[in-house]
């Protein structure tokens, strides 16, 4: 395994649950390295998570002591879906999600109703009558998009369902999987955060082999793997991190 020197990046690609904390407690040593790299180099957090909007993603890392963090610091597969919803002039769309995936569909002027495409994230209220309206636009030729295909989601007590459960229920009721995933093993986060920043040399650092280092493969950028989330041991997990961190906390002592 390489060893990780952080000058030989630009930008670092950090993903939150599992990586800089679960729910919102903070993973030991998290807070302390961020602080010590920023202003060092360039840092975007890029998350699947599509239930809050960045704006209260950048208050929660706030809370947790992370105080220059800012809506702008901040990439989800939510913001995603809603530009490229807009990209495609979607007027409407019928969301299976959270408030995050509604805010950010809605600050683009898209309207969220029972009719329109169908834009599905993590939903802790996810029911049969969700799961029926989701179906009825989907046979009606309505498009089928997703955040995000993560099947399960770490807290401190153990994973729930994650996104990947909602839209295994839509394709399972429709028999099709969705049109679009864009959150990550998709590379579009990364390579959008990359280009806005300009950089040439990112590094992806997350906590799901088959979302974060499946990603940075498909972006053609070197990953790290960190083992405070969803994966607990390296093992034989493939692709393989360029690097293995056993908490964000690593940065620090890396190339010393
Ligand atoms: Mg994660």
């Amino acid at each position: 395994m390489s060893e990780l020197r952080l000058e030989d990046y630009d930008l670092l690609l950090i993903d939150l649950d599992g990586v800089v904390w679960l729910e919102n407690k903070p993973i030991k040593g998290a807070v302390e390295t961020l602080n010590e790299i920023y202003g060092e180099i360039e840092i975007r957090f890029v998350t699947n998570n599509s239930t809050r909007h960045r704006r209260e993603v950048a208050e929660a890392l706030r809370d947790i002591g992370v105080k220059w963090a800012g809506q702008d610091h901040i990439i989800t597969s939510a913001s995603t879906l809603a530009d490229l919803s807009s990209a495609m002039s979607i007027e409407s769309c019928f969301v299976v999600g959270e408030r995050g995936l509604t805010m950010e569909l809605e600050e683009r002027g898209i309207s969220v109703k029972e009719e329109g495409e169908v834009c599905v994230g993590m939903d802790r209220n996810f029911d049969y009558q969700k799961l029926t309206v989701a179906l009825r636009n989907i046979l009606a030729g309505r498009l089928f998009l997703a955040t995000n295909e993560d099947r399960t989601f770490p807290t401190p007590e153990g994973p729930i369902p994650g996104a990947g459960s909602m839209v295994s229920a839509i394709s399972g009721a429709c028999g099709r999987p969705p049109d679009i995933v864009v959150g990550k093993p998709n590379p579009i986060m990364f390579l959008r955060a990359s280009s806005q920043v300009g950089a040439e040399k990112p590094l992806v650092i997350g906590d799901r082999v088959e979302t974060d280092i499946l990603g940075a493969l498909r972006a053609g950028m070197d990953s790290a793997l960190v083992l405070t989330g969803a994966t607990k041991e390296l093992g034989r997990v493939r692709p393989r991190p360029k690097y293995v961190l056993r908490s964000l906390r690593d940065l620090l002592t890396s190339g010393e």
